[in-house]
């Protein structure tokens, strides 16, 4: 949620937004028009990366949220014109959901709409196994829309997600995916919405997981290029640390390239159908930036970055490598391909 009054127009966000070359100047008026509900160059400009609210948050120290601005006033102008077939897709709500029960002493993990979207076996782990399983589009926590001009879609059905996700009775529930935590952890809260349960981030279950296994680890030995999900720009103070820890305890060498952290790049799906030549400039620097810092793969945290950058990193020679598969092969349950 935006919070003016946190917003000081300094401009900063604007200027250090890696799709648009503001100087300070125009950052300041740009961010002085969104505050004001202008139609103005950001709305069409932005890809909506989420990149800004991090800088907010975690640069300036004000977590005033310009791109839940931006968000806001994409639906309201009407400025970024996604066709309703995407916004039709992205609506994983349709979609048949199923409880699989697992053992009553273990938690409940929600996979939301993405097995179709994971990499083949991706769950099929000791990490894993008695856990109950939540899945589909009853659980379907709407964070998508917000990447295509539709907040108030995330808005009016985030009591929906955190009650389908509550009547699971669970004192705690693992999210699969980061969206369905950072709704759970900072969309639902700033709406108001109180959230019964405890939400676990998949890389801190994993992380615990391998920390309470080291024994059965293999150290991987590879270089890899970590690629940044949009969502992770609410939660990076929490998750950028896990994730090391994680990366360091499986035995990969997290590549210090330009497109990593705060310099993260979007994977593209999102934008790709309105913008597709900044988006194929904006995987091939990201690919391009992975390969020239001696990466051997690229590991993914969403599935939807997995789907959508996994063919072309093969094709530059480049292992793409879901979360859930680099813990796999530490624990010798998957080859490194
Ligand atoms: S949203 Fe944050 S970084 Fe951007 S202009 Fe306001 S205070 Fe500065
Ligand atoms: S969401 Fe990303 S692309 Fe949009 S203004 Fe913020 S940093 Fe730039």
């Amino acid at each position: 949620m935006w919070h003016p009054e946190r917003c000081d127009l300094c401009g900063e966000c604007l200027e250090a937004c890696q799709y648009v070359n503001y100087d300070s100047e125009k950052a300041i008026a740009e961010i002085k028009a969104l505050m004001e509900g202008k139609k103005t160059d950001i709305l069409k400009d932005c890809v909506t990366c989420m990149a800004c609210n991090e800088y907010c948050a975690d640069v300036k120290g004000n977590a005033a949220n310009p791109f839940d601005r931006i968000a806001e006033l994409h639906e309201k102008t009407g400025i970024q014109h996604v066709p309703p077939a995407i916004v039709n897709f992205l609506n994983g709500s349709v979609m048949r959901s199923e409880l699989i029960k697992g053992d009553p002493d273990k938690p409940v993990m929600s996979i939301c709409v993405q097995e179709a979207m994971l990499p083949a076996r991706a769950l099929e782990s000791q990490m894993f196994d008695g856990l109950t399983i939540a899945k589909g589009g009853k659980y379907f926590c709407f964070f998508a829309q917000l990447h295509v001009g539709k907040e108030s879609i995330t808005r009016e059905n985030m009591p929906t997600f955190v009650n389908a996700v509550a009547s699971l009775g669970a004192k705690e529930v693992i999210f699969l995916h980061d969206e369905c935590h950072v709704a759970a952890t900072k969309i639902a809260p700033d709406y108001g919405i109180e959230v019964p349960f405890k939400s676990i981030h998949i890389i801190e279950y994993m992380l615990n997981y391998l920390k309470e296994h080291r024994n059965n680890i293999t150290k991987i030995n590879k270089k890899i290029a970590c690629h940044r999900n949009c969502s992770s720009r609410y939660i990076s103070a929490e998750i950028e640390p896990m994730l090391d820890e994680l990366f360091e305890l499986v035995g990969v060498e997290r590549v210090a390239r330009k497109y990593d952290r705060d310099k993260g790049l979007c994977c593209t799906f999102a934008f790709g159908p309105l913008m597709p030549k900044k988006a194929e400039e904006v995987r091939e620097m990201n690919i391009a930036d992975a390969k020239e810092h001696g990466a051997d793969a690229m590991v993914f945290v969403c599935p939807w970055c997995w789907r959508t950058l996994a063919g072309e990193c093969e094709e530059h020679g480049l292992s793409p490598i879901f979360i859930t598969d680099l813990c796999r092969m530490a624990l010798g349950e998957k080859k490194l391909s």
